[in-house]
């Protein structure tokens, strides 16, 4: 499974960073940067939460 942002949606707030900080991570200009997109099953609950938890729905998972 794959997680992508919309950088044109993402409004830099974070709130995926608090849900997996080792995952998303808050650039000082306000852009979310994905450290390593491809995820294990393992992770799928926690970027399930990520994807639903952002207020901009910028996140998405795809197979
Ligand atoms: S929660 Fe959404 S809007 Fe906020 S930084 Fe993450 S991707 Fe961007």
């Amino acid at each position: 499974m794959r997680v992508e942002v919309d950088l044109t949606r993402c409004t830099g707030h974070g709130i995926c960073e608090s849900i997996a900080e080792d995952v998303f991570e808050v650039r000082n200009d306000g852009t979310v940067t994905i450290h390593g997109d491809e995820r294990p099953e393992a992770d799928r609950d926690r970027m399930r939460q990520a994807v639903t938890q952002c207020p901009a729905a910028a996140l998405r998972l795809t197979e």
